[in-house]
């Protein structure tokens, strides 16, 4: 009974005001650093974030606790009577309000809101009596000058069960919530504040309730090493599921009980000065290191949150990108549509005057309207390349299959290229195999855009006395179209670029030669829902280019079988 007799020199020199020299080691150990790891821990958490009611309600949780084991350290020093008959009746007080207080902190860190009003008022009014019966004799009745200590009488055991109804009360609140809570992250972190807070709760209060009961008070301040426990759990807590959202508390907290615990030992090295030079060197050293350990955790951490701010604004803004071209896509569709009709009757009426239906036409006249209808039809198809890009994009290609003969399909393009190779003086040549390729099950019209593209092409980045030719040839797996030139090349950097959607090669844009970088991209799109592929060679710049469609022979037409396009991963 160590503890009773270190009171029982209930003497009357004067009080010896947090002169622990009278009492036991035990008091240092458990009063001096469980105090100023539950200021810290309070304080840390209160300047995180000042505004927010879960880290208020934890600060004041631990400000009581903080008070009320102040308190006790001055009830351990104090030997006046009037002191320590004040001192208990405070004990008993704060005791409950820090249940109370975590309580609140338990709802509102499960559920994240404001506990509702009703529950607040059971809480109060379960303490209500205590508020009362605090100042009467019902609690403590008399000083006991043998023991040292004020006699406990009926009521002052009504703040423990006040504090057995909190922890109850706590502990079902953990159950129900635990069972509620749909995430697993969230069922998680109530497990680990819930049995912090309950182991803490339970080890104060029981080791009080046994000092009462068995007028030992070595357990009581035993009990207060509860409060490590609550902080392993709750810095646990909040490196796992940022509870708090505070990632540098846990080093913090850490650092500050290395602090605490090696100053205590600072404190208590009374034996030998080499021991004090030791400890005191150690309590140095973790102030120094610690400090440096902080300090990098806190930088990382802001490092951290820079990188995931700058990533969530890179999604953000990818998202917009993907919905301004959306939006692009859209209007381009509208707007072409509209541009669609009035080009059609353009093209219409001019071909009606040429033929003469509305009387005759002067040589003049003739010219002026074929460079009309060559026009027209460069803008018809910038608008058929543009609704293509479109549907494209928002995936709606239509595509009609059936059989087709491609060697029919080749012959009838080159037959429409004759005469502007002709005017262009290119020699357009056609090659097809000696024994006709099966017929394919494709969309001949999607088909015949992409080899008319390529010729066009062929035609347009080619020099007067230059050559086209277009073969049909199969090669292994494949129905290859090659489409052939001696025009300007395409450099090896500009090779995969011009598949590209507004695309044109460095060597286009000196030649000034009109065009809008869309055909290859349409194409290459309108190739693979075929399964196939569409690529270039060429030899460099001023050394010619060939394009091959290549179509897979798996697609030859089988009597009752009907091919869809093929689905593209992009
Ligand atoms: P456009 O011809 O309207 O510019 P395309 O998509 O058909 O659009 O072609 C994209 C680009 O690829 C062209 O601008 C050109 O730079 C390059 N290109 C296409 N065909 C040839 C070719 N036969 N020879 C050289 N360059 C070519």
């Amino acid at each position: 009974m160590e503890f009773i007799s270190a009171l029982a020199t209930c003497n009357s020199e004067g009080p010896k005001f947090l002169l622990f020299n009278d009492v036991p080691t035990l008091v240092y150990v458990s009063h001096i650093p469980i105090f100023l790891i539950a200021f810290f821990l309070g304080f840390f958490v209160l300047q995180s974030d000042s505004k927010n009611l879960q880290n208020r309600t934890f600060f004041l949780a631990m400000l009581t606790f903080g008070s009320w084991v102040f308190l006790d350290s001055v009830f351990w020093a104090a030997n006046r009577s009037d002191v320590i008959m004040f001192v208990w009746s405070m004990l008993v007080f704060i005791e409950p309000i820090v249940h109370m207080c975590m309580l609140y902190l338990v709802y509102i860190l499960s559920t994240g809101r404001d506990m509702p009003f009703r529950y607040k008022l059971i809480a109060v009014l379960i303490f209500l009596p205590q508020f009362f019966l605090v100042p009467t004799t019902y609690t403590l009745s008399s000083f006991d000058l043998s023991l040292c200590l004020p006699n406990e009488v009926f009521f002052s055991y009504y703040s423990y069960c006040i504090e057995v109804i909190f922890i109850i009360w706590i502990t079902l609140f953990g159950i129900l919530y635990h069972n509620k809570a749909v995430e697993n992250k969230n069922r998680r972190e109530m497990v680990y504040i819930t049995s912090g807070v309950v182991l803490f709760l339970l080890s104060f209060t029981g080791g009080n309730i046994y000092g009462s009961i068995a007028e030992d008070w070595t357990i009581g301040a035993i009990g207060l090493f509860g409060m490590i426990i609550l902080s392993i759990f709750f810095a646990y807590s909040i490196v796992r599921f940022q509870t708090f959202d505070i990632k540098v508390i846990s080093t913090q907290v850490l650092v500050v009980t290395l602090i605490v615990l090696s100053g205590a030992q600072v404190l208590l090295a009374k034996d030998t000065t080499t021991n004090l030079i030791l400890t005191l060197s150690t309590f140095l050293l973790v102030i120094v290191f610690g400090s440096f350990l902080v300090m990098a955790v806190k930088q990382e951490v802001k490092r951290k949150e820079e990188l995931q701010a700058v990533t969530i604004r890179l999604a953000n803004a990818n998202t917009e990108l993907k919905r301004l071209d959306l939006a692009k896509s859209e209007f381009i569709s509208i707007a072409s549509h509209q541009l669609r009709t009035p080009l059609t009757a353009i093209k219409g009426y001019v071909s009606l005057i040429l033929e003469g239906s509305y009387g005759p036409v002067s040589a003049t006249v003739q010219d002026i309207l074929n460079k009309v209808y060559t026009v027209n039809n460069r803008m018809s198809q910038l608008v058929e390349d543009l609704l293509s890009i479109s549907r494209i994009e928002s995936g709606r290609v239509n595509y009609t299959f059936g059989p087709v003969q491609l060697e029919a399909l080749v012959a009838e393009i080159v037959d429409v290229f004759f005469v502007m190779a002709k005017n262009k003086n290119i020699t357009l040549k056609m090659k097809l195999p000696k024994v006709p390729l099966p017929a394919l099950t494709l969309d001949g019209n999607k088909i015949k855009e992409v080899v008319s593209n390529l010729i066009d092409n062929g035609l347009k980045y080619n020099s007067p006395k230059g050559k086209v030719t277009v073969s049909l040839v199969q090669q292994g797996e494949f129905a290859c179209i090659l489409v052939e030139d001696t025009g300007i090349g395409v450099k090896p950097e500009d090779a995969k670029r011009i598949f590209d959607k507004f695309t044109r090669s460095s060597e286009t844009m000196r030649l000034d030669v009109s065009g809008t970088g869309l055909g290859l991209y349409v194409g290459k799109n309108f190739v693979e829902a075929h399964g196939g592929r569409l690529d270039v060679a060429s030899e460099g710049a001023g050394k010619g280019t060939c394009f091959t469609i290549k179509l897979p022979l798996s697609r030859a037409v089988v009597e009752g079988v009907s091919l869809a396009p093929v689905k593209k991963n992009s």
